[in-house]
């Protein structure tokens, strides 16, 4: 039980570390929505936006750093250095960005480290309720010590993870980003908002046997654009293409 779920959570883990999130492919051009005109709305405060004569066409957000337009729900990360598909925050724990293509893998090993944090926390209980009890307890007071250390550092790390899963649940049940949460984008009508069971299929694909490993089916890669982090389905969208 306890390897079954390390070896998820190191899978997990390395799948974080090692996924691009996604940069913006060279000569990227947005794709405008004739009838609908705009291409985001959104403005990221730190880059000049570019007006097109068009007033319908809002604005087109420009990286002036990279010197490229940005794709809907892109962000520029400084540690980086360049900008992130559906960025959601720069992760020192995983050394990488977390963003549109292993934003489920940060969320499966944040998962599995409160598991294996959890039950390593309870697997220790008995001893630490018997440090203080006066029963007789067996072994050295250096393992005693150690045993201690490690069910308080444990069950510390479970709490703080915990706290963190709990944010981001309520972050993709309303198909946010910590960056657009922030921001305070979410208000009044978030345009991505498309329903708590479409915003989880956005991160975690359509395929449950897929919801708990760091991969995505074949199926879902080509159906749904979101999880390659160019395209994003938002409410107008999904009211013209009913499916
Ligand atoms: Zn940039
Ligand atoms: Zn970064």
């Amino acid at each position: 039980m306890l390897i079954m779920q390390l070896v998820m959570l190191l899978w997990s883990y390395f799948s974080v570390v090692l996924t691009d999130p996604g940069g913006v492919p060279p000569n990227y051009r947005p794709i405008v929505d004739e009838e609908r005109g705009d291409v985001d709305r959104l403005t990221g405060s730190e880059f000049s936006s570019l007006t097109t004569s068009e007033p319908t066409h809002a604005r087109i957000r420009y990286c002036r750093k990279c010197n490229h337009i940005k794709p809907p729900r892109c962000h520029h990360c400084s540690v980086c250095g360049r900008c992130v598909l559906k960025m959601d925050h720069h992760c020192v724990w995983v050394v990488n960005c977390v963003g549109a293509q292993n934003y489920k893998y940060f969320l499966l090993f944040l998962f599995y480290t409160l598991l294996e944090t959890s039950l390593v926390t309870l697997s220790l209980l008995p001893y630490f309720v018997a440090f203080f009890s006066d029963g007789e307890i067996a072994g050295s007071p250096s393992t005693l010590a150690t045993t201690f250390l490690a069910f308080v550092l444990n069950l510390a790390f479970a709490l703080s993870v915990f706290g963190f899963l709990i944010m981001h649940a309520s972050l993709v049940s309303g198909n946010t980003t910590t960056i657009e949460a922030y921001e305070k984008k979410t208000s009044p009508k978030w345009r991505y908002d498309l329903g708590r069971k479409r915003n989880f299929e956005q991160v975690f694909g359509t395929s449950e046997r897929y919801w708990f490993i760091p991969a995505y089916s074949d199926e879902d890669l080509r159906r749904m654009p979101a999880l390659q982090g160019l395209e994003y389905p938002s409410k107008p969208d999904l009211d013209s293409q009913e499916f």
